[in-house]
Protein backbone atom coordinates (compact mmCIF):
# COMPACT_ATOMS: atom_id res chain seq x y z
CA UNK A 1 0.00 0.00 0.00
CA UNK A 2 3.02 2.28 1.29
CA UNK A 3 4.71 1.47 -1.97
CA UNK A 4 1.67 1.62 -3.81
CA UNK A 5 1.30 5.07 -2.91
CA UNK A 6 4.54 6.08 -3.33
CA UNK A 7 5.27 4.69 -6.88
CA UNK A 8 1.00 6.24 -7.66
CA UNK A 9 2.53 9.65 -6.09
CA UNK A 10 5.77 9.64 -8.50
CA UNK A 11 3.64 8.66 -11.37
CA UNK A 12 1.46 11.80 -10.53
CA UNK A 13 3.61 14.01 -9.25
CA UNK A 14 5.59 13.29 -12.60
CA UNK A 15 2.66 14.09 -14.35
CA UNK A 16 2.57 16.96 -12.16
CA UNK A 17 5.94 18.11 -13.46
CA UNK A 18 5.95 17.23 -16.86
CA UNK A 19 2.69 19.40 -17.61
CA UNK A 20 4.13 22.72 -15.85
CA UNK A 21 7.24 22.00 -17.95
CA UNK A 22 5.24 22.20 -21.02
CA UNK A 23 3.41 25.29 -19.70
CA UNK A 24 6.44 26.91 -18.94
CA UNK A 25 7.76 25.97 -22.16
CA UNK A 26 4.83 27.59 -23.89
CA UNK A 27 5.32 30.42 -21.85
CA UNK A 28 8.98 31.08 -22.35
CA UNK A 29 8.84 30.41 -26.06
CA UNK A 30 5.69 32.68 -26.61
CA UNK A 31 7.29 35.45 -24.76
CA UNK A 32 10.54 34.89 -26.40
CA UNK A 33 9.03 35.02 -29.69
CA UNK A 34 7.69 38.20 -28.96
CA UNK A 35 10.67 39.36 -27.73
CA UNK A 36 12.64 38.33 -30.91
CA UNK A 37 9.45 39.78 -32.83
CA UNK A 38 10.19 43.37 -30.77
CA UNK A 39 13.71 43.10 -31.51
CA UNK A 40 13.55 42.59 -35.23
CA UNK A 41 11.16 45.58 -35.03
CA UNK A 42 13.67 47.62 -33.14
CA UNK A 43 16.65 47.07 -35.38
CA UNK A 44 13.99 47.44 -38.58
CA UNK A 45 12.78 50.72 -37.25
CA UNK A 46 16.55 51.15 -36.10
CA UNK A 47 17.52 50.77 -39.62
CA UNK A 48 14.88 52.38 -41.56
CA UNK A 49 15.99 55.75 -39.67
CA UNK A 50 19.74 54.86 -39.87
CA UNK A 51 20.24 53.31 -43.04
CA UNK A 52 21.00 56.81 -44.79
CA UNK A 53 22.82 58.25 -42.02
CA UNK A 54 25.44 55.68 -41.46
CA UNK A 55 29.01 57.49 -41.72
CA UNK A 56 27.31 59.89 -39.75
CA UNK A 57 28.80 59.47 -36.37
CA UNK A 58 26.72 62.56 -35.18
CA UNK A 59 23.63 64.57 -34.11
CA UNK A 60 20.97 63.85 -32.14
CA UNK A 61 18.57 61.04 -33.41
CA UNK A 62 14.93 60.34 -32.88
CA UNK A 63 13.63 58.37 -29.85
CA UNK A 64 11.74 55.58 -30.94
CA UNK A 65 8.27 54.83 -30.26
CA UNK A 66 7.92 52.49 -27.14
CA UNK A 67 6.37 49.72 -27.93
CA UNK A 68 3.24 48.14 -25.95
CA UNK A 69 0.91 46.09 -27.84
CA UNK A 70 1.09 43.57 -31.05
CA UNK A 71 -1.43 45.53 -32.76
CA UNK A 72 0.15 48.34 -31.68
CA UNK A 73 3.61 47.31 -33.16
CA UNK A 74 1.49 46.41 -36.39
CA UNK A 75 0.19 49.68 -37.20
CA UNK A 76 3.78 50.89 -36.76
CA UNK A 77 5.23 48.76 -38.98
CA UNK A 78 2.39 49.56 -41.70
CA UNK A 79 3.64 52.78 -41.25
CA UNK A 80 7.32 52.01 -41.18
CA UNK A 81 6.79 50.40 -44.57
CA UNK A 82 5.06 53.29 -45.71
CA UNK A 83 7.47 56.13 -44.83
CA UNK A 84 10.21 53.55 -45.87
CA UNK A 85 9.22 54.38 -49.48
CA UNK A 86 9.69 58.13 -49.17
CA UNK A 87 12.75 57.52 -47.46
CA UNK A 88 14.86 55.47 -49.77
CA UNK A 89 14.13 57.98 -52.02
CA UNK A 90 15.98 60.85 -49.95
CA UNK A 91 18.22 63.12 -51.59
CA UNK A 92 22.11 64.24 -50.18
CA UNK A 93 20.03 67.34 -48.35
CA UNK A 94 19.24 69.36 -45.40
CA UNK A 95 16.72 71.62 -44.01
CA UNK A 96 18.39 75.03 -43.33
CA UNK A 97 17.35 77.84 -40.62
CA UNK A 98 19.45 80.73 -39.55
CA UNK A 99 18.08 81.85 -36.48
CA UNK A 100 18.41 83.03 -32.87
CA UNK A 101 17.29 81.65 -29.38
CA UNK A 102 14.79 83.66 -28.78
CA UNK A 103 13.36 83.02 -31.97
CA UNK A 104 12.56 79.83 -30.69
CA UNK A 105 8.60 80.12 -31.30
CA UNK A 106 8.89 81.16 -35.04
CA UNK A 107 11.57 78.36 -35.73
CA UNK A 108 9.24 75.46 -34.09
CA UNK A 109 6.17 77.17 -36.05
CA UNK A 110 8.02 77.03 -39.42
CA UNK A 111 9.28 73.45 -38.48
CA UNK A 112 5.63 72.09 -37.43
CA UNK A 113 4.28 73.71 -41.11
CA UNK A 114 6.98 71.94 -43.18
CA UNK A 115 7.22 68.92 -41.19
CA UNK A 116 3.36 68.70 -41.75
CA UNK A 117 3.32 69.58 -45.57
CA UNK A 118 6.31 68.40 -46.46
CA UNK A 119 9.33 66.53 -44.25
CA UNK A 120 7.62 64.13 -41.54
CA UNK A 121 7.38 62.04 -44.93
CA UNK A 122 11.29 62.45 -45.65
CA UNK A 123 12.74 62.89 -42.64
CA UNK A 124 15.11 65.26 -44.06
CA UNK A 125 18.22 66.25 -41.69
CA UNK A 126 17.60 69.77 -40.13
CA UNK A 127 20.39 72.40 -39.50
CA UNK A 128 20.41 75.26 -36.90
CA UNK A 129 23.03 77.98 -37.48
CA UNK A 130 23.41 80.45 -35.25
CA UNK A 131 26.24 83.14 -34.34
CA UNK A 132 25.88 82.98 -30.48
CA UNK A 133 25.55 78.94 -29.30
CA UNK A 134 21.94 77.61 -29.18
CA UNK A 135 20.54 76.75 -25.92
CA UNK A 136 18.66 73.83 -24.07
CA UNK A 137 15.27 75.01 -24.59
CA UNK A 138 16.02 75.72 -28.21
CA UNK A 139 17.76 72.72 -29.15
CA UNK A 140 15.40 70.32 -27.17
CA UNK A 141 12.53 71.96 -28.41
CA UNK A 142 13.41 72.12 -31.94
CA UNK A 143 14.54 68.15 -31.65
CA UNK A 144 11.46 67.58 -30.45
CA UNK A 145 9.61 68.72 -33.46
CA UNK A 146 12.14 67.39 -36.05
CA UNK A 147 10.95 64.28 -37.62
CA UNK A 148 14.92 63.73 -39.13
CA UNK A 149 17.73 63.87 -37.25
CA UNK A 150 19.02 67.78 -36.17
CA UNK A 151 22.27 69.38 -36.06
CA UNK A 152 23.25 72.92 -34.60
CA UNK A 153 25.78 75.07 -35.98
CA UNK A 154 28.28 78.22 -34.11
CA UNK A 155 28.53 79.93 -36.78
CA UNK A 156 32.87 81.42 -36.44
CA UNK A 157 33.18 85.35 -35.84
CA UNK A 158 35.41 85.60 -38.85
CA UNK A 159 32.67 84.50 -40.75
CA UNK A 160 30.06 86.80 -39.01
CA UNK A 161 31.45 90.25 -37.78
CA UNK A 162 32.08 93.49 -39.85
CA UNK A 163 35.57 92.67 -41.63
CA UNK A 164 38.43 95.20 -40.87
CA UNK A 165 38.15 96.81 -43.82
CA UNK A 166 35.16 98.58 -43.51
CA UNK A 167 36.10 101.97 -41.54
CA UNK A 168 34.46 102.51 -38.14
CA UNK A 169 33.54 106.11 -38.88
CA UNK A 170 32.41 105.60 -42.04
CA UNK A 171 30.28 102.66 -41.28
CA UNK A 172 28.52 104.60 -38.37
CA UNK A 173 28.01 107.69 -40.15
CA UNK A 174 26.44 105.58 -42.75
CA UNK A 175 24.33 104.09 -40.40
CA UNK A 176 22.72 106.64 -39.11
CA UNK A 177 22.20 108.44 -42.06
CA UNK A 178 20.17 105.31 -43.48
CA UNK A 179 18.31 104.89 -40.19
CA UNK A 180 17.29 108.77 -40.54
CA UNK A 181 15.80 108.50 -43.91
CA UNK A 182 13.93 105.47 -42.35
CA UNK A 183 15.58 102.67 -44.63
CA UNK A 184 14.33 99.13 -43.68
CA UNK A 185 17.19 97.69 -41.11
CA UNK A 186 19.16 100.94 -42.18
CA UNK A 187 20.42 101.44 -38.90
CA UNK A 188 21.11 97.62 -38.09
CA UNK A 189 24.27 96.62 -37.69
CA UNK A 190 23.15 92.87 -37.07
CA UNK A 191 21.00 92.85 -39.81
CA UNK A 192 24.32 93.65 -41.88
CA UNK A 193 26.50 90.73 -40.77
CA UNK A 194 22.81 88.34 -41.43
CA UNK A 195 23.00 89.70 -44.98
CA UNK A 196 26.75 89.57 -45.46
CA UNK A 197 27.05 85.71 -44.13
CA UNK A 198 23.70 84.67 -46.07
CA UNK A 199 25.71 86.02 -49.32
CA UNK A 200 28.77 84.72 -48.72
CA UNK A 201 29.22 82.13 -45.64
CA UNK A 202 26.32 79.67 -44.89
CA UNK A 203 27.55 77.40 -47.42
CA UNK A 204 30.95 77.64 -45.98
CA UNK A 205 30.01 76.05 -42.55
CA UNK A 206 31.08 72.68 -41.79
CA UNK A 207 27.40 71.35 -41.14
CA UNK A 208 26.68 71.87 -44.85
CA UNK A 209 29.79 70.09 -46.34
CA UNK A 210 28.62 66.44 -46.40
CA UNK A 211 25.42 68.45 -48.07
CA UNK A 212 24.72 68.62 -51.70
CA UNK A 213 21.21 70.64 -51.40
CA UNK A 214 19.99 72.98 -48.99
CA UNK A 215 15.92 74.52 -48.23
CA UNK A 216 16.40 77.59 -46.47
CA UNK A 217 13.53 78.03 -43.58
CA UNK A 218 13.00 81.07 -41.71
CA UNK A 219 11.13 81.50 -38.37
CA UNK A 220 7.76 82.50 -38.69
CA UNK A 221 6.77 80.92 -41.88
CA UNK A 222 4.05 79.25 -43.36
CA UNK A 223 3.76 76.42 -46.35
CA UNK A 224 0.09 76.78 -47.66
CA UNK A 225 -0.24 73.38 -49.33
CA UNK A 226 1.17 69.85 -49.29
CA UNK A 227 3.86 69.41 -51.03
CA UNK A 228 2.95 67.66 -54.54
CA UNK A 229 6.66 66.00 -54.67
CA UNK A 230 10.33 66.31 -53.46
CA UNK A 231 11.34 69.49 -54.37
CA UNK A 232 15.13 68.03 -53.72
CA UNK A 233 13.99 65.34 -56.16
CA UNK A 234 13.01 67.74 -58.96
CA UNK A 235 16.52 69.59 -58.41
CA UNK A 236 18.79 66.61 -59.04
CA UNK A 237 16.59 65.24 -61.77
CA UNK A 238 15.92 68.26 -64.04
CA UNK A 239 19.93 69.70 -62.96
CA UNK A 240 18.36 72.70 -60.93
CA UNK A 241 20.48 74.56 -59.59
CA UNK A 242 18.29 77.56 -57.74
CA UNK A 243 15.04 77.18 -56.88
CA UNK A 244 12.15 80.22 -55.75
CA UNK A 245 8.60 80.42 -54.77
CA UNK A 246 7.99 85.01 -54.66
CA UNK A 247 9.74 87.44 -57.10
CA UNK A 248 10.02 91.34 -56.25
CA UNK A 249 11.42 94.65 -56.91
CA UNK A 250 14.11 95.56 -54.17
CA UNK A 251 14.35 98.76 -51.93
CA UNK A 252 16.79 100.80 -54.26
CA UNK A 253 17.92 102.69 -51.09
CA UNK A 254 19.45 99.67 -49.80
CA UNK A 255 21.80 98.87 -52.48
CA UNK A 256 22.41 102.37 -54.46
CA UNK A 257 26.13 101.21 -55.99
CA UNK A 258 25.42 97.24 -56.15
CA UNK A 259 24.77 97.08 -59.66
CA UNK A 260 28.12 99.53 -60.49
CA UNK A 261 30.14 96.51 -58.41
CA UNK A 262 27.76 93.99 -60.38
CA UNK A 263 29.25 95.81 -63.96
CA UNK A 264 32.76 95.83 -62.65
CA UNK A 265 32.20 92.30 -62.11
CA UNK A 266 31.30 91.38 -65.23
CA UNK A 267 33.81 93.69 -67.02
CA UNK A 268 36.54 91.60 -64.75
CA UNK A 269 35.40 87.95 -65.59
CA UNK A 270 33.78 87.99 -68.97
CA UNK A 271 34.76 84.61 -69.39
CA UNK A 272 32.28 83.77 -66.35
CA UNK A 273 28.95 85.08 -68.18
CA UNK A 274 27.42 83.24 -70.72
CA UNK A 275 24.46 86.08 -72.02
CA UNK A 276 23.00 83.70 -74.49
CA UNK A 277 21.73 81.52 -71.96
CA UNK A 278 21.70 83.22 -68.62
CA UNK A 279 19.01 85.82 -67.50
CA UNK A 280 20.79 88.69 -67.85
CA UNK A 281 17.24 90.06 -69.47
CA UNK A 282 15.32 89.59 -66.49
CA UNK A 283 16.86 91.33 -64.21
CA UNK A 284 17.89 94.31 -66.84
CA UNK A 285 13.99 94.80 -68.92
CA UNK A 286 12.60 97.60 -67.29
CA UNK A 287 9.68 97.63 -70.46
CA UNK A 288 6.17 97.86 -69.06
CA UNK A 289 4.36 94.55 -67.98
CA UNK A 290 0.58 94.04 -68.73
CA UNK A 291 -1.45 97.26 -67.52
CA UNK A 292 -0.74 97.20 -63.52
CA UNK A 293 2.93 97.17 -63.92
CA UNK A 294 4.79 100.71 -62.80
CA UNK A 295 7.50 101.62 -64.38
CA UNK A 296 10.32 100.61 -62.73
CA UNK A 297 12.01 103.39 -60.21
CA UNK A 298 15.82 102.17 -60.74
CA UNK A 299 18.89 104.64 -61.54
CA UNK A 300 20.63 101.93 -62.88
CA UNK A 301 20.63 99.22 -65.40
CA UNK A 302 19.37 96.62 -62.66
CA UNK A 303 15.72 96.47 -62.91
CA UNK A 304 15.70 95.56 -59.11
CA UNK A 305 13.85 92.45 -59.48
CA UNK A 306 15.31 89.64 -56.95
CA UNK A 307 13.76 86.14 -55.97
CA UNK A 308 13.02 86.25 -51.87
CA UNK A 309 15.24 84.79 -50.28
CA UNK A 310 13.44 83.33 -47.18
CA UNK A 311 12.07 80.58 -49.29
CA UNK A 312 15.86 79.22 -51.15
CA UNK A 313 16.29 75.72 -52.47
CA UNK A 314 19.78 75.68 -53.64
CA UNK A 315 22.72 73.25 -54.73
CA UNK A 316 25.55 74.47 -52.48
CA UNK A 317 28.13 73.51 -55.10
CA UNK A 318 27.24 76.30 -57.14
CA UNK A 319 27.56 78.47 -54.18
CA UNK A 320 30.71 76.75 -53.69
CA UNK A 321 32.31 77.71 -57.23
CA UNK A 322 35.01 79.22 -57.95
CA UNK A 323 32.30 81.88 -60.39
CA UNK A 324 30.40 82.36 -57.36
CA UNK A 325 33.24 82.92 -54.18
CA UNK A 326 34.61 84.87 -57.49
CA UNK A 327 31.60 86.72 -57.24
CA UNK A 328 30.92 87.36 -53.28
CA UNK A 329 34.44 88.28 -53.28
CA UNK A 330 34.36 91.23 -55.52
CA UNK A 331 31.17 92.57 -53.90
CA UNK A 332 32.67 92.43 -50.57
CA UNK A 333 35.23 94.40 -51.32
CA UNK A 334 33.04 97.12 -52.69
CA UNK A 335 31.95 97.11 -48.96
CA UNK A 336 28.44 97.56 -49.79
CA UNK A 337 27.15 94.81 -47.41
CA UNK A 338 28.20 97.41 -43.97
CA UNK A 339 28.62 101.05 -45.70
CA UNK A 340 25.28 100.64 -47.50
CA UNK A 341 22.92 97.88 -46.47
CA UNK A 342 23.25 94.94 -49.77
CA UNK A 343 20.48 92.23 -48.83
CA UNK A 344 21.36 88.63 -49.50
CA UNK A 345 18.38 88.63 -51.67
CA UNK A 346 19.80 90.61 -54.81
CA UNK A 347 23.19 89.22 -54.22
CA UNK A 348 22.04 85.75 -54.46
CA UNK A 349 19.39 86.64 -57.41
CA UNK A 350 21.96 88.59 -59.69
CA UNK A 351 24.54 85.80 -59.09
CA UNK A 352 22.20 82.90 -60.50
CA UNK A 353 20.99 85.52 -63.19
CA UNK A 354 24.31 85.73 -64.56
CA UNK A 355 26.11 83.08 -63.98
CA UNK A 356 23.46 79.99 -63.72
CA UNK A 357 21.45 79.28 -67.04
CA UNK A 358 17.89 80.25 -67.21
CA UNK A 359 16.98 76.48 -67.25
CA UNK A 360 19.09 75.54 -64.29
CA UNK A 361 16.76 77.98 -62.05
CA UNK A 362 13.36 76.95 -61.40
CA UNK A 363 9.88 78.67 -60.17
CA UNK A 364 7.99 76.06 -57.57
CA UNK A 365 4.73 77.36 -58.47
CA UNK A 366 3.20 74.94 -56.29
CA UNK A 367 4.22 75.28 -53.21
CA UNK A 368 2.30 77.65 -51.21
CA UNK A 369 4.34 79.96 -49.21
CA UNK A 370 3.91 82.81 -46.79
CA UNK A 371 6.25 85.30 -45.09
CA UNK A 372 5.50 88.45 -44.01
CA UNK A 373 3.56 90.56 -45.45
CA UNK A 374 3.67 88.77 -49.18
CA UNK A 375 2.57 85.00 -49.62
CA UNK A 376 1.80 83.04 -52.54
CA UNK A 377 -1.19 80.60 -53.11
CA UNK A 378 -1.44 78.01 -56.33
CA UNK A 379 -4.26 79.84 -59.01
CA UNK A 380 -5.81 76.97 -59.39
CA UNK A 381 -8.50 75.90 -58.00
CA UNK A 382 -8.18 71.84 -58.45
CA UNK A 383 -4.09 72.29 -57.22
CA UNK A 384 -5.25 73.97 -54.07
CA UNK A 385 -7.67 70.69 -53.31
CA UNK A 386 -5.37 68.41 -54.33
CA UNK A 387 -2.59 70.12 -52.01
CA UNK A 388 -5.19 70.61 -49.09
CA UNK A 389 -3.78 73.97 -49.57
CA UNK A 390 -4.68 76.69 -46.75
CA UNK A 391 -5.01 80.18 -48.78
CA UNK A 392 -6.87 82.35 -50.53
CA UNK A 393 -5.10 83.21 -54.01
CA UNK A 394 -7.25 86.43 -53.61
CA UNK A 395 -5.79 87.62 -50.67
CA UNK A 396 -4.72 91.10 -50.13
CA UNK A 397 -1.03 89.43 -49.01
CA UNK A 398 -0.97 87.22 -52.06
CA UNK A 399 1.97 88.82 -54.51
CA UNK A 400 1.97 86.58 -57.69
CA UNK A 401 0.16 89.28 -59.88
CA UNK A 402 0.05 92.71 -58.04
CA UNK A 403 2.26 95.25 -59.13
CA UNK A 404 5.66 94.97 -56.93
CA UNK A 405 5.76 91.30 -58.14
CA UNK A 406 8.64 90.32 -60.62
CA UNK A 407 6.75 86.92 -61.57
CA UNK A 408 5.07 88.41 -64.62
CA UNK A 409 8.86 89.51 -66.09
CA UNK A 410 10.22 85.68 -65.02
CA UNK A 411 7.39 84.77 -67.31
CA UNK A 412 8.32 86.74 -69.79
CA UNK A 413 12.26 87.02 -69.78
CA UNK A 414 12.97 84.25 -67.29
CA UNK A 415 11.85 81.03 -67.67
CA UNK A 416 9.02 81.11 -68.91
CA UNK A 417 5.72 79.61 -67.41
CA UNK A 418 4.96 76.12 -67.46
CA UNK A 419 3.54 73.11 -66.06
CA UNK A 420 5.77 70.59 -64.04
CA UNK A 421 4.30 66.59 -64.78
CA UNK A 422 4.03 65.15 -61.79
CA UNK A 423 5.02 61.42 -61.63
P1 LIG B 1 13.70 89.77 -42.73
O1 LIG B 1 13.04 88.51 -43.18
O2 LIG B 1 14.48 90.42 -43.83
O3 LIG B 1 12.78 90.70 -42.03
O4 LIG B 1 14.85 89.37 -41.65
P2 LIG B 1 14.79 88.33 -40.46
O5 LIG B 1 14.81 89.05 -39.16
O6 LIG B 1 13.71 87.32 -40.67
O7 LIG B 1 16.21 87.62 -40.62
C1 LIG B 1 16.47 86.73 -41.69
C2 LIG B 1 16.96 85.39 -41.12
O8 LIG B 1 18.17 85.56 -40.43
C3 LIG B 1 16.01 84.74 -40.13
O9 LIG B 1 16.11 83.34 -40.25
C4 LIG B 1 16.55 85.20 -38.80
O10 LIG B 1 16.23 84.29 -37.78
C5 LIG B 1 18.03 85.24 -39.07
N1 LIG B 1 18.75 86.28 -38.34
C6 LIG B 1 18.65 87.62 -38.49
N2 LIG B 1 19.50 88.26 -37.67
C7 LIG B 1 20.17 87.31 -36.99
C8 LIG B 1 21.19 87.34 -35.97
O11 LIG B 1 21.68 88.38 -35.54
N3 LIG B 1 21.63 86.12 -35.50
C9 LIG B 1 21.12 84.93 -35.95
N4 LIG B 1 21.57 83.80 -35.43
N5 LIG B 1 20.17 84.89 -36.90
C10 LIG B 1 19.69 86.04 -37.41
MN1 LIG C 1 12.36 86.87 -42.21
Amino acid sequence: MKKGVTIGGIISCTAIFAYLLFIAHAVISTSLAHRIKEREYFKKSFDVLHKFDQERSFGLTRVLPKLSTNSYLEDHEKDLSRDYAYQSKRENATLLMLVRNWEIEGALKSMRSLEDRFNRKYQYDWTFLNDVPFDDDFIEATSAMASGKTFYGLVPTSDWDKPSFIDEEEFESNLQLMHEKGIIYGGSKSYRNMCRFNSGFFFRQTLLDRYQYYFRVEPDVQYYCDFPYDPFEIMRKQRKKYGFVISMYEYEDTIPTLWDAVEEFIADQPDMIDFDTNSYDFITDDSMIGLEMPIIQSNSNYNLCHFWSNFEIGDLSFFRSKEYLNFFEHLDQRKGFYLERWGDAPVHSIAVALLLRQDEIIHFDELGYYHIPFGTCPAAHSIRLRQRCMCDPNAESNIDVKAHSCLARWWKSGGGKYFMKHT
